[in-house]
């Protein structure tokens, strides 16, 4: 339900006629997605996309319980925006590269905290071999099965294609082969040419990023998309991304979740230029994400990149999902990022609860493990 305050909010924005279609469940269009973002009214436009949202989830919002590993920050590629990259594993400059012994250690000491999911992503290291990441991920499966290992970049596998020779599908086939069944949606950044070009230049382009989803899905393979916003990028390259995005999900379904990732700032080499995207920008970016990927089940507030709090107010503009308990966050918290490095269960009950919603623990591909609240009958 709409109300009617939030109804006449969006006639004076002039978008009563995308709420109209909106409401009958019509595919919007790229300049219908531009005018969303520029809407006045926030609070209107989280009320259309809440109504999407609770019409696909009810009042359900999803969490895992997972943990992070990156084996390793050491990265031949230069992307403007990232601060987790280094050269080389010295320790004077942060970087590492973790023993195999030690990546598996790490993942397999969290088996008494009832974790499902295990999301595993790194740097594209020069000259680790093929069979570290085999090896890694056959390791982890045979130790602890009934862990989902979500495992590694389209950009990452990109690179491996190119530098072992194997081509993205036999890449991918040969680390699903070994425990993989679903793929981060990270690398994604942002489409467009223009951005790229300034931000990303020298790893793997947006048709490859696609190309490499494309290929899994049609592995049977399971994804989820990302989009970094809040830098050079202009609306309407957010909005190209999130087409193109929906063009490959009407093609192949393959996609689970779209997650915006918010830029931060610190120590990278683009942030002095751009302050991290307010509050604002967050909520609208959720809510036309919702409004736009019609044939996307779920949106996440990522509560890593937007904080606890936000994260929190997004379940009431489009999101169904916080992501989960992260244990062992890096990547954003050495972009600065000043949230706690996991959230436990009851923390995330207690956001979700408080925001009106119901907590359902999901595993890695939506089906849900347990619900926490009134419906848990
Ligand atoms: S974003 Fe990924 S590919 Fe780019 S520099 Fe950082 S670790 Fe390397």
């Amino acid at each position: 339900m709409i109300s009617d305050l939030a109804h006449r909010a969006l006639e004076r924005d002039g978008l009563g006629s995308i709420r109209d279609r909106v409401l009958a469940g019509e595919r919007l269009s790229d300049a219908d997605g531009l005018r969303l973002f520029e809407a006045r009214d926030l609070a209107a436009l989280g009320a259309l996309a809440n109504h999407v949202r609770e019409a696909r989830h009810g009042d359900l919002a999803f969490y895992n319980r997972n943990v992070h590993l990156n084996p390793t920050n050491v990265c031949v590629a230069s992307c403007k925006f990232c601060s987790f990259a280094r050269l080389d594993d010295q320790a004077a400059s942060q970087g590492y590269t973790m023993s195999l012994d030690e990546a598996v250690e790490k993942v397999l000491s969290k088996r008494p905290l009832g974790i499902t999911e295990v999301h595993i992503v790194a740097g594209l290291h020069p000259t680790l071999p093929w069979d570290y990441y085999t090896t890694l991920l056959r390791r982890i499966h045979a130790a602890w099965p009934e862990l989902t290992i979500k495992a590694f970049t389209a950009i990452e596998y990109q690179y491996w294609a190119d530098k072992f020779g194997l081509g993205v599908e036999r890449a991918l086939r040969e680390l699903q082969e070994a425990g993989m069944s679903t793929l981060p949606g990270g690398g994604a950044e942002i489409f467009a040419p223009r951005v790229r070009r300034k931000i990303c230049d020298d790893k793997a382009t947006a048709e490859q990023w696609l190309e490499v989803h494309r290929t899994a899905h049609r592995l049977g393979i399971k994804s989820n998309a990302t989009m970094l916003y809040g830098h050079i990028e202009r609306l309407d390259e957010r909005v190209d991304h999130m087409r193109r995005l929906r063009e490959l999900q009407d093609e192949t379904g393959g996609f689970q979740v779209f997650i915006p990732l918010a830029f931060h700032p610190e120590h990278n080499m683009i942030g002095k230029a751009f302050a991290k995207p307010t509050g604002y920008d967050a909520l609208r970016t959720l809510a036309v994400a919702r409004l736009y990927l019609d044939n996307f089940d779920h949106v996440k507030a990522y509560w890593v990149s937007l904080g606890e709090r936000l994260a929190q107010a997004a379940l009431s503009f489009g999101v169904d999902d916080l992501d989960g308990t992260v244990l062992e966050e890096r990547i954003y918290h050495m972009a600065g990022a000043t949230v706690p490095q996991a959230l436990s269960e009851a923390t995330l009950h207690q956001l979700i609860r408080a925001a009106g919603r119901v907590p359902a623990e999901r595993d890695s591909f939506y089906g849900v493990l347990r619900v926490h609240g009134p419906r848990a009958a």
